[in-house]
């Protein structure tokens, strides 16, 4: 396989009423997905992993894939700390916005951290679908890095 251009490294979360969404979008994007590298929280992963199984066969366990834990158990904390360490280009979070989830603090704190690094983030299936089929999915924009100096050399 030769090497991968642009969005390479994609997070993939839904919560378990958006799950069945969340599939349905793997599986509708299986030829740019394929050759990513996709970190998944825990039962989000085995959901894709099933997806990609049923869509490429034996091919799926060449998919680079990484499951987390499960969200409700650090899954979003992780993907955070990954966000925060440089390590995710995009985020698919298809949170639920009709009920409210034992760890929506680490829903917040994934959203905000995803904001504040500049992630492209999708929360739904319809900006899932604009964010991988824009050009720039194959060839993002040069950013500088990330600037927070006015806050860590703030006097003290
Ligand atoms: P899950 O976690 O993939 O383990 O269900 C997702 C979440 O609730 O954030």
């Amino acid at each position: 396989m030769g090497e991968v251009q642009g969005i390479r490294r994609i997070a993939l979360v839904a919560h378990d009423n958006c799950k069945a969404a969340l599939v349905q979008w793997v599986k509708r994007h299986m030829d740019r997905l394929h050759d990513r590298e996709l970190v998944c929280t825990g039962t989000t992963g085995r959901l894709v992993r099933k997806a990609l199984e049923e869509e490429l066969g034996s091919a799926a366990t060449a998919v680079n894939m990484e499951i987390l834990k499960s969200g409700p158990l650090g899954g979003d904390q992780q993907l955070g700390a990954r966000i925060v360490e440089g390590k995710i280009d995009m985020l698919i979070f298809f949170w639920d916005p009709m009920q409210a989830q034992p760890h929506d603090v680490d829903v917040k704190a994934l959203l905000r951290i995803s904001s504040l690094y500049d992630i492209p983030a999708a929360c739904n299936a319809m900006t899932a679908d604009f964010l991988i089929a824009s050009p720039l999915f194959l060839n993002p924009p040069q950013t500088p890095p990330h600037d927070f100096s006015s806050y860590t050399e703030r006097p003290l």
